[in-house]
């Protein structure tokens, strides 16, 4: 990975999976971890979710040595939060960690949800043990402008329990992590599409194929078919499609991957590891290295 220089907003994508983990062989190429994103702008290093993908992204922080860091929540289901009790930097007191959450379920804070995981017996180590790392609560819509100085945007998505979507705008470039969001709410839809307007990169939950989504209405995800209307609505250029289904395989995503190319060339589908970087916009980094074997 090269380092990031002042001018450039780069993404990296520590978890790709929904729901649960899935490794095995079928799953080697795009990666079985669940959501985690590591996002640099200029200085600055945020992290975007906890899920199991957030063990490894810890303890690559932590071998490039930092002492201040963001990790904004979208929400609490266990595939966003369940690597936070395995995220090294969180136990580590040389580095000052700020665990940023919002619109969550009415009544509920941040804290008390991931109190509830990590309480024995669900959990040996309570929250307790977490060392110089700090609860903080925004409302979600609002921006957010965190411990590091970057002020990040945010907006309410369509999903069971709640979810907030992000965009890092820095220096002419953009990026808009929307996971977990189901499509079909006419009001979220619109909104969404004002937040993700011009973005360069935009993450999109679309966990579910066309011919699989009417058997889950309601789950609170979408489909590829809806993140390619989405990114020629908003003008997005380079959407990446995200959460993939636990079931679903390498060789489905490569299928589902040539099937979006032919619709929109600069369409992805997000892999383990992959980075992103944008200069003024324009992708500079080597598309071919983002899809070699994960390292
Ligand atoms: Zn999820
Ligand atoms: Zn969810």
């Amino acid at each position: 990975m090269a380092e990031t220089e002042e001018d450039t907003l780069s993404l990296t994508i520590w978890g790709v999976r929904g729901s649960i983990p899935a490794p095995g062989r079928a799953t080697v190429r795009y990666g079985g971890e669940t959501t985690c994103f590591e996002v640099r702008a200029g200085p600055h290093t945020l992290v975007i979710d906890c899920g199991s993908g957030a063990r490894a992204c810890g303890r690559a922080l932590a071998r490039r040595g930092i002492d201040q860091l963001d990790i904004l929540f979208t929400h609490t289901h266990m595939d966003h939060i369940c690597g936070l009790p395995f995220f090294c930097l969180a136990y580590d007191p040389t580095v000052e960690v700020n665990l940023w959450g919002g619109h969550l379920p009415e009544g509920s804070t941040f804290e008390e949800i991931v109190e509830r995981m990590m309480s024995p017996p669900i959990f040996p180590v309570a929250t307790s043990a977490l060392n110089n790392t700090y609860f903080r609560r925004f409302h979600g819509g609002d921006p957010i402008t965190l411990g590091c100085g970057l002020t990040v945007s945010s907006t309410r998505l369509n999903h069971p329990g709640n979810c907030c979507g992000y965009r890092i705008d820095w220096r002419g470039s953009s990026i808009a992590i929307i996971t977990d969001h189901e499509h079909g709410n006419p009001k979220m839809d619109a909104a969404v599409a004002a937040f993700v307007a011009g973005v360069d990169v935009m993450i999109y939950d679309a966990m579910y194929l066309d011919t699989e989504y009417p058997r889950f209405v309601g789950w609170g995800h979408s489909t590829p078919t809806h993140a390619l209307a989405l990114a020629a609505k908003a003008g997005v250029t380079m959407p990446v499609i995200f959460h993939h289904d636990p079931d679903r395989t390498d060789d489905a995503l490569d299928a589902l991957r040539a099937d979006l190319v032919r619709q929109m060339p600069t369409a992805e589908v997000a892999r383990e590891r992959m980075t992103i970087t944008l200069r003024n916009g324009e992708r500079i980094d080597a598309p071919e290295a983002a899809f070699a074997a994960p390292a």
